[in-house]
């Protein structure tokens, strides 16, 4: 049973402990975040004992997430699916334009999710709806303790794992999952390196009202200056991820409302008729990460904490969603042979799984982002026929669905459907 220790000093299991008695478990998660939340379910879900680490769960995030079908097959699998689904809105349809002005340019593309037997390719959810449901999971499950407080350190020996709290008494176990976001204590605990870069580009983010259905299609518009993504919400409601230079980004986020509501009319083409702002805006400066390596210290570094990427072909969650699927699948493997959770075998095993996928996803969003950003004649023609080849070749089509949805050659087993 969840006991939140850090929100009330005076209530807890944990509070009559000295750090010399502290208390054990199979495994600690960092971060309160989606890919933290979903992590303790899912090892929660495969009769691993379970603390959750983490500042209060942000029920405010007025950004919107899309999973993908391979990502609701695993929610699915670990049964937590069934108590979030109505929160999503699903995604049947997803319209590529190629709104840049360039010489060559790629002919409008839909791809539909009937052509792949799915009735959908994904689903999107408001990030306050999908985190109050996590929250409400996590606090009802028996195997779930969660701690709200930050972590200093984590150290281990041969045996265990021991993190110090800012607040709380240490805590030890067996494994520790670092899901604490980009500048993860976790990975920097275990002396983990990170690659870092930078984009020349800012992620303008914030919902919308529009007088036109969406019909659930999701709509994007590929831009000079990058994507202009517009995603169904219940209702006549969308999110809009607009990809611009760093000063335009700032420009348009200092607009009043309706001199921004008209700029993203006519950069939607009026698709979805006139809109009106329906949340506060965001800019993100976008940037990437990846992690050296997604292991060590009796550590499994998994979202951002091992890989962060631009907004761009929702892929982020995604990705952490099958970081956590293949660290269940080994840890209640681990659990149920009576072997050791943090064992230096086991964490070389979790990074070798994760490796080629973390690589393959970053360095597609990466060339996707680029693609646009570039005004070389022959990447320009390699974009224009990809999306032209696509439109017209039913196998390519099939193959480059699919692969948007998921790696159809690492699916972890968690994700795939049971009767696969
Ligand atoms: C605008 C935008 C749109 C996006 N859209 C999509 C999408 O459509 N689909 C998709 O798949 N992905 C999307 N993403 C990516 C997705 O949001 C991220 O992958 C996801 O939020 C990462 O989750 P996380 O839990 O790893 O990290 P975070 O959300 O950063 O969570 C990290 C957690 O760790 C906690 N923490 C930090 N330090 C400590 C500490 N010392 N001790 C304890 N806890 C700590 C933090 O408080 C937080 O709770 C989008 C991202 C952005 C910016």
């Amino acid at each position: 049973m969840a006991a939140n220790l850090a929100a009330d000093s005076t209530k807890g299991k944990n509070n009559d402990l000295t750090p010399s008695q502290e208390k054990s478990y199979d495994c600690a998660v960092i971060g309160t975040g989606p890919a933290g939340m979903i992590a303790a379910l899912a090892l929660a879900s495969n009769g691993l004992e379970t603390v959750l680490i983490g500042p209060p769960v942000n029920l405010n995030d007025a950004r919107t997430t899309a999973l993908m079908d391979a990502s609701r097959q695993f929610l699915d699998n670990i049964g937590i699916w069934k108590d979030l689904r109505s929160a999503f809105t699903p995604l049947e349809k997803m319209r590529l334009i190629d709104g840049t002005d360039r010489l060559l340019r790629a002919p409008e593309t839909t791809f539909s999710a009937s052509e792949l037997d799915l009735p959908a390719f994904g689903y999107n959810i408001l990030n306050k709806d999908l985190n109050r449901v996590l929250f409400d999971l996590v606090n009802n499950n028996e195997l779930i303790e969660l701690v709200e407080d930050t972590i200093k350190n984590v150290s281990s020996n041969d045996h265990k794992a021991t993190i110090e709290l800012s607040n709380t008494p240490d805590i030890s176990c067996h494994v520790v999952i670092g899901a604490d976001g980009r500048n993860s204590v976790v990975r920097r605990s275990a002396g983990i390196e990170t690659k870092n870069w930078k984009y020349p580009q800012a992620a303008l983010v914030l919902n919308l009202k529009h007088d036109l259905p969406h019909y659930n299609i999701s709509t994007e518009f590929h831009r000079n200056t990058g994507p202009f993504t517009m995603v169904p919400l219940p209702g006549k409601t969308s999110s809009l991820v607009y990809v611009e230079t760093p000063e335009r980004a700032e420009e348009l986020n200092n607009y009043k409302d309706e001199a921004l509501e008209a700029e993203l009319e006519k950069l939607s083409k009026f698709v979805l008729g006139s809109l009106k702002l329906a949340s506060p805006r965001q800019v993100y400066p976008l940037s990437g990460l990846t992690a050296v390596h997604m292991s060590g210290n009796r550590s499994l570094l998994m979202g951002e904490a091992a890989h962060a990427f631009p907004p761009i072909g929702a892929q982020g969650l995604n990705l952490s969603l099958r970081d956590v699927a293949v660290a269940t699948e080994l840890l209640a493997n681990a659990k149920h042979t009576k072997a050791d959770m943090g064992s230096a075998e086991l964490l070389q095993k979790y990074d070798r799984s994760r490796k080629a996928d973390v690589i393959s996803r970053t360095t597609a969003v990466d060339l996707l982002n680029r693609s646009l950003l570039t005004d070389a004649l022959p990447v320009q023609m390699l974009r224009s026929l990809g999306l032209y080849t696509a439109s017209r070749i039913p196998l390519v089509r099939r193959l480059l669905m699919r692969e948007g949805i998921a790696p159809s050659w690492s699916l972890p087993t968690l994700m795939r459907a049971q009767n696969d």
